[in-house]
């Protein structure tokens, strides 16, 4: 695979940017090698700027359910372009998404948008924190909520009462707030609340595990989570910023039946357009601004554009059939990856909720952030660029999950079990 152009940019972008890039795990760091550069992408392909083509399964991490360039997306996004791009107005549009999304998500009877995941979860931080009067949080180990400091605490070795701040800049009195427990685990969650319930103001759980790659809730997780808090006067806060719109219209909440107080969206409600939401019943939501007191605003905001895009992707995911054939396509791909590392005698696990799933290289079933992290990182790092050189563009990490999208064909399926196929025996060799 010829690399040329790709590693002329990246001591450029180095000079211009930390690391050469705007977001972390864009730099490789995890698979070795310099980041691909892109110059563009159709449907369930991308093309890097020495013309290599990959089938794509990270869909810009989560968003292009659609694949790229969509073109009702495009023309939709260029229709509104020709309108004006930003008012910092009100707009119909907005009436529109949101309307769709309060018709979509069963916890949601407003919603408030925002321009990321990020400022999604930490509005709902917030306005838990507000409502309740309390401060403490709870999280679990290996999910992701954004970057707000809130968030970005996970407890050390065992001290789950304690959090410690890993990343510098975090302040401390912050992140003692931020409590980590193992996910899947209800005996932990009970033990805390019994000890510290009336002081915590929020759960907030991914419903599917996606940050750590895919970890499914256990039957009975997301149950427990919604009596324990509801019991102790906590919100539960759903962040299905992934799963939103990707598990199911309704989200995971839908799927398992589980409605939580406060949902966060992202990602695929943007239709590839920086967007974020938070909401929740009429009675929780009443408490932000303008209507309550609770403060959060934004520039862009229900931005025009993002609203177009997002309006189109609600609506394509609204046809007939859209996630059966997605659970179809991935359930096909799975069981070819699944039938490979058994051919070629490799202990693999493989997770799977819809359209998101995972194959961690351990022989630990996958329940939790400890058992992920018993992977072989080295295997993976080698069947990465493996199948970057059979033309398939995964995640660069084996800490992420991977995406099927409506796009992809029967075809392109086959042909990535058997690059996987061969990816697999390089890097086993
Ligand atoms: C991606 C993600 C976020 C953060 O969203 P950004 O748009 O990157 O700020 C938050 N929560 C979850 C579950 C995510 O996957």
């Amino acid at each position: 695979m010829n690399k040329n152009n790709s590693s002329r940019l990246f001591p450029m972008a180095k000079k211009v940017m930390p690391g050469g890039v705007n977001s972390p795990v864009r730099a490789f760091n995890a698979v070795g090698g310099d980041p691909l550069f892109i110059k563009r992408a159709k449907g369930s392909r991308i093309i890097d700027v020495d013309n290599n083509e990959f089938i794509d399964y990270v869909a810009s991490w989560g968003p292009l359910i659609f694949g790229h360039a969509h073109p009702e997306i495009v023309n939709a996004i260029a229709r509104q372009a020709e309108l004006g791009s930003s008012y910092g107005a009100s707009t119909e549009l907005e009436i529109q998404l949101a309307e769709k999304v309060v018709q979509a998500v069963p916890s949601i009877e407003l919603v408030r948008m925002v321009s990321s995941g990020t400022e999604a979860v930490m509005s709902a931080l917030r306005l838990a924190r507000g409502i309740t009067r309390r401060d403490k949080i709870l999280k679990f180990e290996g999910c992701y909520h954004g970057h707000s400091d809130s968030l970005l605490v996970k407890a050390g070795s065992g001290l789950v009462s304690l959090g410690i701040p890993e990343c510098p800049g975090i302040v401390s009195s912050l992140a003692e707030k931020t409590l980590n427990l193992p996910y899947n685990n209800i005996t932990k969650v009970r033990e805390l609340f019994e000890n510290e319930g009336k002081e915590i103001a929020a759960l907030i759980v991914e419903p599917i595990g996606g940050n750590m790659g895919v970890v499914p809730p256990k039957p009975g997780f997301l149950e427990a989570l919604r009596e324990i808090t509801k019991k102790a006067g906590a919100l539960l806060i759903f962040d299905e910023v992934i799963t939103g719109f990707r598990v199911s219209l309704g989200g995971a909440q839908k799927l398992y039946g589980v409605t939580p107080d406060i949902t966060c969206l992202g990602k695929i409600i943007g239709g590839g357009l920086p967007v974020g939401a938070y909401g929740g019943s009429r009675q929780v939501m009443d408490h932000i601004s303008p209507v309550g007191s609770i403060y959060q605003a934004g520039t862009l905001s229900g931005n025009p554009l993002a609203m177009a895009a997002g309006n189109v992707m609600l609506d394509l995911l609204s046809k007939e059939g859209v996630y059966e054939s997605l659970e179809e396509k991935s359930a096909k791909l799975c069981k070819g990856l699944k039938q490979n590392v058994v051919d070629l005698g490799i202990q693999a696990q493989f997770t799977r909720v819809g359209s998101m799933f995972s194959m961690f290289f351990t022989s630990k079933e996958i329940v939790d952030f400890e058992t992920v992290k018993s992977s072989n990182t080295d295997l993976f790092k080698r069947y990465f660029n493996g199948l970057l050189g059979e033309g398939v563009y995964i995640a660069p990490s084996q800490f992420e999950a991977g995406f099927m999208s409506a796009v992809h064909t029967d075809e392109e399926i086959d042909l990535t079990i058997e690059a996987s196929r061969k990816a697999l025996n390089a890097a086993q060799g």
